[in-house]
């Protein structure tokens, strides 16, 4: 039977097609509750990110397994009936591969995928295994009704700052003329290695490790069809500067 299972999953997932749901923009206006399900979600992809419900905590779903990092930072296996108001995930095939055997910062490590992908108009899929210098990462807390803006959240947010460390890092790179239905430029979550501590990543230097990519042109973005969607402004002013702010560049 868990055979069986296993092969209708194996044919039907299509590798490298990113699954969104909602738009980074109306995580920013407050639309903070979705309707699709970390079970869900989990039959679009095996490796992304995002957060939960009422923005209670930060997602990372590696090898098909999503945790989340509440305030503390700390990692808890998320229950598969537990909601998401923005998420992305794919099947990650690899496209290349490299090692990275001197320390990378974080200009030179996206310098370094942009140089693999080539293409600045796709978007990728990254992931870095191995050694880490430095991570600092934040985490967002579950909010009450009414919600308060991103931005007031996240002027509140937890920070952490990990040394020598050894993890993942994975995530994606939207293309600029994608902002505001996702983050422009890299997106990116970390988990240790003793699956413990991680979070959304705002600055970092890789030590060494393996590198791997792969180009995405093929995308599929659910909208809700909820009442806070409907009456969510979802193009501000300041729209870009306010992503900005909020994702932590
Ligand atoms: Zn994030």
């Amino acid at each position: 039977m868990t055979e069986q299972l296993n092969k209708k999953t194996a044919t039907s997932r299509v590798t490298n097609r990113l699954y969104q749901t909602s738009t980074m923009s109306a995580l920013l206006d407050a639309v903070y509750d979705g309707e699709t399900t970390l079970d869900d979600l989990l039959q679009h992809g095996d490796f992304g990110l995002g957060t939960f419900n009422a923005l209670d905590g930060e997602m990372i779903v590696a090898d098909g397994v999503v945790k989340q990092f509440r305030a503390e930072g700390i990692a808890s296996q998320a229950h598969g009936g537990l909601k998401t108001p923005f998420a992305c995930v794919t099947f990650f095939e690899p496209e290349q591969t490299i090692t990275l055997d001197r320390p990378h910062n974080k200009e030179e490590f996206e310098a370094k995928v942009d140089e693999l992908i080539g293409n600045p108009n796709l978007f990728a899929a990254v992931r870095f295994t191995g050694e880490f210098e430095l991570a600092d990462t934040r985490t967002v807390f579950c909010q009450c009704r009414p919600y308060p803006h991103m931005l007031d959240v996240v002027a509140r947010q937890p920070t952490f700052t990990m040394k020598n460390i050894s993890g993942q890092m994975l995530g994606f790179r939207t293309p600029h003329y994608m902002q505001g239905i996702n983050v422009a430029g890299y997106h990116l979550h970390i988990l240790s290695d003793d699956a413990q501590h991680g979070g959304h990543v705002t600055d970092y230097v890789v030590k060494r490790g393996k590198l791997e990519v792969a180009s995405i042109s093929d995308l599929e973005i659910e909208l809700p069809r909820t009442k806070d969607f409907a009456e969510a402004n979802l193009n501000p002013e300041g729209l870009s500067d306010s992503i900005r702010v909020a994702e932590g560049g």
